[in-house]
């Protein structure tokens, strides 16, 4: 039996409880109907029905704010000790059932075996890291002053919303949830609707963990239905989401009557910046890696390269060969490296591209088609003899699309480099030092690599400017988003207070 059958074959055992039961909701540690009845959710691989899932509304939203609000006050007090044991049994509960994980997320979204193999270690990884936090979360300052002794110290902020995307949903979800939890919070997540599976698998295996009922709290639905309420909910303190500029912007003013603390990871259309004097051949490796793995649904993917224009000709040839081998295939394949798009709006829109780059001027060098009928399958696709004002330069794609735009001087590049809405991340190329540190001062991005591709560190920043974003989390910028700072002053002696109306 090839690996492909046995995945399938395997998957199919996983299946069939969600086949037998669909997704309901969990709330306060118990499976709940939807107010709304269901929905289905759709394999991008085969257009066919996985499941029902619950349809949540307003109503299901109050009764799991209630249930996070209920269940604040235990998880808060509850000693950090036992608080970090717990994250770290859910670290051990998402290995054990890492391959379940793994293929579920695949079935769903569409990405790759290949990359969604180490989604669920990374996942665990998230839970191993800030339980590894939990117990200085609260540390603060000793800040004397002549009369007093100020100490500062960070409490849990209280209930928090989770609202994630479907990229990569699993990965995604841990991130926010897992540095929420180890903060002291209670969390309601509201899950992408395009692919809810492995948000059920995680509210599961934290509770065989022994997270007590109501700290995290599942609500399938849509984003202008449990979405919005959640952000309009006056117990929920604070709003994590992941999703397009254009949500972000709605989030905001959701929460703005209830002045919800809101941190938004939006949109990007970061550049990668080739300098003739770069190591050529890592600077394609990478350049390839960063737009076509993940299904090109990447939030950091370097969908514009800004290449210099003595190089540009070697270049682009070499990545077209490149790009014309990556294998489309099924996602259960090992050897697949790019599956279907998730969604069919999300297709149409990716396909839209293609007629939209040809008549703005631009060549389709690579790609371009769809691949078959039976799924939302496209061809890697590169576009060249572009500009930095064509749509194709400006507009998240989101899709495994590469748009190539020639630069003659470092200023040129700086130029188109930061003319953009977005501002995510930026990947230069270059062997000169000085001009590295140039370009990185002022390129716009929240987060810059400089001869590499994105390798995630979790005590680092991660976030965005402009239209990406707003905040900050990994290491203890985390705890920041997640917590109050409080301050509290001991008065050390008999200071001189001033008297209002003394006789
Ligand atoms: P989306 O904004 O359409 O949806 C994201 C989530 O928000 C979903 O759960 C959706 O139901 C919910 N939502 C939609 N409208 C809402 C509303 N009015 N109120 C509350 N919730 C609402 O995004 P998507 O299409 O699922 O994901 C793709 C986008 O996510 C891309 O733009 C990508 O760049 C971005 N993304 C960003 C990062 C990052 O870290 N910056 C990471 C991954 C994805």
């Amino acid at each position: 039996m090839s690996v492909l059958d046995d995945n399938i074959t395997k998957l199919s055992g996983y299946l069939d409880r969600f086949r037998a039961t669909g997704i309901q909701n969990r709330i306060a540690g118990q499976d709940m109907a939807g107010a709304g009845g269901v929905f289905q959710t759709t394999s991008p691989v085969d257009k066919s029905v996985i499941c029902d899932v619950a349809h949540g509304t307003a109503s299901d939203i109050d009764a799991a704010a209630n249930a996070a609000h209920d269940a604040f006050a235990t998880w808060r007090d509850m000693p950090a000790g036992e608080r970090k044991k717990v994250l770290i049994r859910i670290a051990e509960g998402i290995e054990a059932r890492a391959e379940e994980i793994a293929l579920c997320e695949c079935w769903d979204t569409g990405q790759a075996f290949k990359f969604m193999s180490k989604a669920a270690l990374r996942g665990a990884e998230n839970f191993r890291y800030f339980a590894d936090q939990v117990v200085q979360a609260r540390d603060g300052q000793h800040l004397k002053s002549p009369t007093l002794m100020n100490i500062t110290t960070r409490v849990p902020i209280g209930p928090v919303g989770v609202i994630t995307p479907w990229n990569t949903p699993f990965m995604l979800s841990t991130w926010k949830i897992a540095p929420a939890l180890a903060a002291g919070c209670t969390v309601v997540h509201k899950p992408a609707e395009a692919s809810p599976l492995t948000a059920r698998l995680l509210v599961e295996i934290t509770e065989e963990a022994g997270l007590p009922p109501g700290v995290l709290n599942t609500v399938n639905g849509f984003g202008e239905g449990a979405g919005k309420a959640l952000c309009e909910h006056p117990k929920i303190k604070a709003i994590a989401f992941v999703g397009e500029s254009r949500t972000g912007s709605l989030i905001t003013k959701q929460g703005a009557d209830t002045l919800k603390r809101n941190h938004l990871e939006l949109g990007g259309k970061n550049p990668v910046i080739v300098f003739d004097d770069a190591d050529l051949d890592r600077a394609l490796d990478a350049a390839i890696f960063m737009i076509y793995s993940i299904n090109g649904e990447r939030c950091t993917s370097s969908s514009r390269l800004l290449v210099q224009d003595t190089i540009r000709e070697e270049f682009e040839t070499k990545l077209i060969a490149r790009v014309n081998n990556i294998k489309v295939g099924h996602p259960l394949d090992p050897a697949t490296e790019i599956g279907p798009l998730v969604t069919q709006e999300h297709f149409d829109k990716v396909v839209s591209y293609f007629d939209i780059a040809k008549e703005d001027g631009a060549t389709v060098a690579a790609g371009g088609v769809t691949v078959g009928d039976a799924g939302y399958f496209v061809r890697p696709t590169l576009f060249t003899q572009a500009t930095n004002q064509m749509r194709i330069a400006q507009e998240e794609i989101f899709g495994p699309v590469l748009t190539s735009i020639p630069f003659s001087t470092e200023d040129e590049a700086l130029e188109m480099a930061n003319d953009t809405a977005y501002g995510l991340t930026g990947y230069v190329w270059t062997n000169d030092l000085t001009r590295a540190l140039r370009f990185t001062d002022k390129l716009e991005a929240g987060m810059i690599w400089v001869n590499s591709e994105n390798v995630r560190h979790l005590p680092t920043p991660f976030g965005g400017v402009k239209a990406s974003g707003i905040g900050r989390d990994g290491g203890d910028w985390s705890f920041e988003f997640y917590m109050e700072q409080k301050h509290i002053g001991f008065a050390t002696g008999q200071h001189k207070i001033t008297k209002l109306g003394a006789l």
